[in-house]
């Protein structure tokens, strides 16, 4: 390849400082930031001079990021033309075994902590633990990124500068705390923290010293990661005793846009309504609490769930409905309470792109729906909008995109 091809290449690739005086040019800028607007925030933060002056000391940009937005250009677009995914990819074996199957193991190995935990926060061993495994392996994975590099690259050069400024400040006074040397202090490539993945700011509020040594150490103790999931949960409103969610089937006559989080029901009224169990029994006797909510994340054309309050608090953890759901799923899996997959299968459409669904999203939102922001995926608003659209044209109401919906709806 050409000198000239890969320059181009690169250019394609990003907008990023082709040459290496361009990149000089942003690395002196960035110092000059450090210095001018960083320092200010740090120590507004409660950071010291010294702790600053040392963990900042000759720090340059991590160029080997993703996405990033150097001064002045415009940030990248989301990869519009990927196929659209179907939710079932996310909950493949591959992906849900192996968490089942260590989160079984490290269930005995860490017992005696896991029922502590339980007993000071109220959140079940299984779902603290099969938070664990999606989010970090149970710790294995290799986090390759020092955190502070990484939190200030993207607080100067991303497409959310307030955020990740504010996660900077938060790293440094982790770091002005004690509870962690830099060295050790090791991110994702997002700035996550640690066995949890907590950013720091989460750190800050819900870390947690559960082994005594006075450190809140989510990097290396297996007790503190355990209790900071537990204690995160709680904190964040985790009903005690009460299941995340069901996999029901639902009766044709149940509309799918009755969905999500804001259309609470009691759940005598879904049980009244015909909606049971797959796995049999009453839907009232399944440990669910007094209040349900439907959640489909591929509308008609996968499971339906009732779910409880806890969903929401799984969602606070991470904001995505098959995150909490794959998490819960795992915990009833680890317990021993489901033995295998989802009971329905999912069947969701696909033959279109994620552009396509954002363009049916932005037609949608010029007539003042709300689908929860035009990204070209596919939440409950979404789902909802979909399906009101589908209902007021006579089609079969599935609350999901297909190639007409995505061509037609709007
Ligand atoms: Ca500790």
């Amino acid at each position: 390849m050409t000198r000239l091809r890969i320059v181009l290449l690169i250019l394609t690739l990003a907008s990023l400082p082709a040459t290496a005086a361009d990149r000089a040019a942003v690395e002196r800028q960035f110092s000059d930031w450090l210095a001018t607007s960083v320092w200010p925030a740090a120590r507004a933060g409660g950071v010291s001079e010294a702790t600053f002056r040392r963990e900042t000391a000759g720090l340059m940009p991590d160029w080997s990021l993703p996405g990033l937005v150097p001064p002045g250009g415009k940030p990248p677009e989301a990869n519009y033309q990927a196929e659209f995914k179907s939710p079932a990819d996310y909950f493949a074996e591959k992906h849900m075994a192996p968490v089942v199957r260590s989160g079984r193991d490290l269930m005995r190995q860490w017992s005696q902590t896991l029922s502590r935990v339980e007993t000071v926060y109220g959140v079940p061993a299984s779902v603290v633990v099969a938070i664990w495994g999606r989010e970090s392996g149970f710790g294995r994975v290799d986090l390759p990124k020092d955190a502070v590099r990484t939190l200030a690259t993207k607080a100067f050069m991303s497409d959310r500068p307030v955020l990740f400024m504010g996660e900077l400040v938060a790293a440094l006074k982790i770091l002005e705390d004690g509870h962690i040397a830099r060295g050790e202090m090791k991110s994702s490539w997002a700035g996550a923290l640690g066995q949890p993945q907590f950013m720091p700011g989460k750190y800050l509020g819900f870390a947690v010293d559960f082994d005594g040594d006075g450190k809140r150490d989510i990097w290396r103790s297996v007790p503190d990661t355990l209790a900071s999931i537990g204690f995160y949960l709680k904190a964040h409103g985790w009903q005690e005793g009460n299941r995340w969610g069901i996999e029901v089937s639902l009766p044709q006559d149940i509309s799918c846009t009755l969905e999500g989080p804001e259309k609470p029901r009691p759940v005598a009224e879904w049980e009244r309504d015909g909606v049971k169990p797959v796995s049999g029994g009453r839907l009232s006797e399944k440990g669910l609490g007094r209040t349900g909510y439907l959640m489909q994340p591929a509308g008609r054309h996968g499971p339906a769930f009732i779910v409880s309050g806890n969903f929401y608090v799984l969602k606070l953890y991470n904001e995505s409905d098959l995150y909490a759901a794959f998490v819960g799923h795992a915990a009833d899996r680890i317990a021993g309470r489901e033995g295998g997959p989802f009971i329905a299968s999912w069947r969701a459409p696909s033959g279109f792109s994620r552009g396509e669904v954002r363009q049916m999203q932005l037609r949608m939102e010029a007539r003042g729906v709300d689908v929860g922001g035009a990204d070209g995926l596919v939440g409950f608003k979404t789902r909802i909008a979909i399906g009101e659209w589908q209902q007021a044209n006579g089609r079969p109401v599935t609350c999901f995109p297909d190639l007409e919906t995505v061509r037609r709806a709007g």
